[in-house]
């Protein structure tokens, strides 16, 4: 049995703390996509950390944490990571990595930060960790799998030569940078295997043979609804499919196997990187909400760039919880909101004068103009309260107003950072 825990709007919801939180009961937790691009911040008993490549449950003694085949690997990122957890105390968790996983390559790094460069004003707004060339590079059917590196030496050589002799022709004639050096990139993936080695397993059948024996899996997603690259504002998407349903692919498990899809959707939006935002805030109001927001500010993970900010949007989040298939909601970072003296919530965009709650195709969701309805604060701080009918009224107003519009029932309100901060309906 698998619980998916994805994101219902731009990223940044919480995803990790709510895998953290659910870990506590779950045998295996697994990334299904994406790659270092992104963070999950967590606060637990041994301090806060970002989690990039490993999944939100390697805190724990009991579970085991796997990078499945559709995560794009980043082998050195992966290592300083464990070291970096291991180096503050945390126990040396149990990691399996995908023999069918693809490597991050040290050109797709350099070829995102390029592009970049030379797109100019009309950048993604990447944070060039070599995610879109990767991806590319894995449909084209030139990427390298993890199970590569231990297979026969003279293939190896002969693909990164081939591999090579395409990337060099746009290094040097688009970039106008310096080649790869094809016997320098073979030794940096030798080093890559030793590194991978001790790790390396065929997940998917790990996976099935845990589900017949009735083991708890987690698959955890990183960012949001909004940037599929199918279903979200494209192109200013990610390069993998960040919803439950790709968990299956991502994990290599049946797509019957995910029996809850857990949305985790924030109580205000943000979002990083370019792309509408129909109910994006600014100025001082934004600053503060910014200040506040998340635990200790809403800066990115990976980048520490400040994140866009914005008020509640249920048009997309709807969508968001729509596109995902939620079968519960859990409400996060609700306890930021406990300054304000009216919340407005974006509950309709209005593009060329008539007013729709669908969320849009881009083309049209970039003329979208938020129409907002106000709600009454609550003025008060809402951590440390564990039971429902405890909160504020008009804090249960909020939360109530927020399912009616999204239609997905709220089960779990999060009003704080830490594991316990939690509070079931
Ligand atoms: P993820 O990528 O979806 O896991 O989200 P991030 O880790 O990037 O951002 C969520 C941030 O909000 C982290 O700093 C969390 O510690 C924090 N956070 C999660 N849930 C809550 C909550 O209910 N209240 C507050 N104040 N912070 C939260």
């Amino acid at each position: 049995m698998a619980y998916a825990i994805v994101g219902a709007n731009w990223g940044d919801e919480g995803k990790g703390k709510i895998t953290d939180m659910m870990a506590k009961e779950a045998d295996i937790i697994v990334r299904f996509q994406g790659g270092a691009n992104a963070g999950h911040t967590i606060v637990n008993d041994y301090g806060k950390f970002a989690l990039h490549t490993l999944p939100s449950g390697v805190f724990y003694g009991h579970t085991t944490s796997i990078i499945g085949n559709g995560v794009a690997l980043n082998i050195p990122i992966l290592f300083q990571e464990i070291k970096s957890i291991t180096d503050r105390g945390v126990p040396e968790p149990k990691i399996l990595v995908s023999d069918r996983a693809q490597i991050v390559m040290p050109y797709h790094i350099l070829f995102d930060q390029y592009e970049e460069e030379r797109l100019g004003g009309k950048s993604f707004g990447s944070t060039k960790s070599g995610i879109a060339p990767f991806y590319s590079d894995k449909y084209a059917k030139i990427g390298f799998q993890v199970s590569e590196l231990f297979g026969g030496e003279a293939e190896l050589k002969e693909k990164v030569r081939r591999v090579c002799e395409v990337k060099n022709v746009l290094l040097e004639n688009l970039y106008h940078k310096p080649p790869i050096d094809a016997d320098k990139l073979l030794e940096e993936l030798a080093g890559y295997r030793e590194m991978v080695a001790p790790y390396v397993c065929d997940t998917s059948a790990y996976l099935w043979e845990a589900a017949k024996a009735g083991k708890k899996i987690l698959l955890e997603g990183q960012l949001g609804s909004l940037k599929d690259p199918d279903h979200g504002i494209y192109p200013m998407v990610t390069s993998s499919s960040t919803l439950a349903a790709y968990g299956a692919i991502g994990a290599g498990i049946p797509p019957y196997e995910i029996s809850k899809i857990i949305v985790v959707c924030k109580a205000y939006s943000s979002a990083v990187g370019a792309g509408a935002f129909v109910s994006e805030i600014f100025g001082e109001e934004a600053d503060e909400l910014r200040r506040r927001g998340g635990d200790g500010g809403e800066y990115g993970a990976t980048t520490g760039r400040p994140r866009r900010m914005g008020w509640f949007d249920a048009v997309a989040s709807r969508y968001g919880c729509r596109i995902q298939g939620a079968t519960d909601v859990a409400l996060t970072v609700l306890d930021v909101l406990g300054y304000l003296d009216e919340i407005p919530v974006c509950v309709g965009y209005e593009i060329d004068g008539e007013v729709t709650t669908e969320f849009p195709v881009t083309s049209k969701l970039d003329r979208a103009k938020p129409v907002l309805e106000t709600l009454p604060g609550w003025k008060s701080d809402i951590r440390g309260i564990r039971e429902y009918g405890k909160l504020p009224e008009n804090c249960r107003r909020y939360i109530e107003f927020i399912e009616e519009k999204i239609g997905f029932p709220v089960t779990m309100v999060s009003n704080g950072p830490g594991r316990d901060d939690i509070i079931y309906r």
